[in-house]
């Protein structure tokens, strides 16, 4: 069977504060853009500036799971997507 996982990438595009895959901070929309709470509530109003989607908070992966399907390293950091307020 093949699974797709959630790429969990480590930091909110926006302001690139860190996000752990524990997090309980971290908003994600359909595609993975991922963002911090704070940033997704006061400057996208709840909506992925890159697609136009719903952002909604990243499920946490178990650490068991995590040491199999480690978090993607890849930092992603667009603060110009996040410029309107
Ligand atoms: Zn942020
Ligand atoms: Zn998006």
């Amino acid at each position: 069977m093949i699974s797709i996982m959630l790429d969990l990438k480590p930091n909110c595009e926006c302001c690139n504060i860190d996000l752990p895959p524990d997090s309980t901070e971290a908003m994600i929309c359909s595609f993975e853009c991922t963002f911090c709470a704070a940033c997704a509530d006061q400057h996208l109003n709840g909506k992925c500036p890159n697609c136009g989607g719903e952002l909604v908070s990243r499920p946490r992966r178990p650490a068991d799971k995590l040491a199999r399907h480690p978090a993607s390293p890849a930092r992603v950091f667009k603060p110009e997507g996040c410029a309107q307020s």
